[in-house]
């Protein structure tokens, strides 16, 4: 099916409430703007180059967010147009997008990203260091930050009632943290093209949807 069906699709049957971020890593310009065209402005990408090469191409009306693992050395490239962060894993790196907000004279928007997932290799805070980092009070040193939820990727399985406990446990994790942060906390990003319909169910605010849009990837 083509891009334009499958994001008429998506805006059609997706709840008002959640928030569409057409993942599009590794695609040309050529099938952002036929999304863009299809009425989707909010796009995802993996890798501060690729991100930083397509925002000149493509209408200034988009919201980009940054979806991948995001080395501090990289955070400069983005800085400057970023809408959304979704995968702060350290205190490293929100140090690091602090600084390159204010060069900018920016704040910039972040999700925590928090490894649920029964997989060693992926990135993110575990729930307990997320808490106790954010009881410490050490996100007032950073005024350029601004955070807006959380966001998870569930462990690549076919068990998808292992990825619906793991959408639970972030959105109870969410409610909590609201607490904390008032109104502006309002982003649960989890769910993708396999798992989406799941983590809707239980509560997602944001999906990152891929292949489903744009077909597989080539890389
Ligand atoms: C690539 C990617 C997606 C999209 O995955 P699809 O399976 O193609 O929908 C979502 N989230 C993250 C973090 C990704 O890297």
């Amino acid at each position: 099916m083509s891009v334009t069906t499958q994001i008429r699709e998506l805006q059609a049957t997706l709840p008002k409430d959640v928030t569409l971020v057409a993942v599009s890593k590794f695609h040309p310009v050529e099938a952002i703007r036929e999304a863009y065209e299809a009425g989707q402005r909010i796009f995802g990408e993996s890798r501060p180059q690729e991100l930083a090469a397509k925002v000149p191409q493509l209408p200034k009306d988009i919201e980009w967010h940054m979806i991948g693992h995001l080395q501090t050395n990289k955070v400069k490239m983005i800085a400057p147009f970023v809408a959304l962060i979704h995968s702060v894993d350290s205190e490293r790196l929100v140090a690091e997008i602090n600084r390159q907000a204010e060069k900018c004279g920016r704040t910039i928007d972040i999700l925590f990203e928090v490894h649920l997932a029964e997989d060693e290799s992926k990135s993110g805070w575990d729930t307990s260091e997320l808490k106790e980092f954010l009881a410490s009070g050490a996100m007032a040193q950073f005024p350029n930050v601004r955070p807006r939820g959380v966001m998870t990727i569930g462990t690549l399985t076919d068990d998808i009632e292992l990825n619906k406990k793991e959408f639970l446990t972030l959105r109870e994790l969410f409610e909590e943290l609201r607490s904390q942060f008032g109104p502006d906390f309002d982003t649960v990003s989890m769910g993708m093209t396999s798992d989406y319909k799941e983590a809707i169910e239980c509560g997602s605010t944001m999906v990152r949807i891929g292949s489903m849009i744009f077909g597989e990837r080539v890389y």
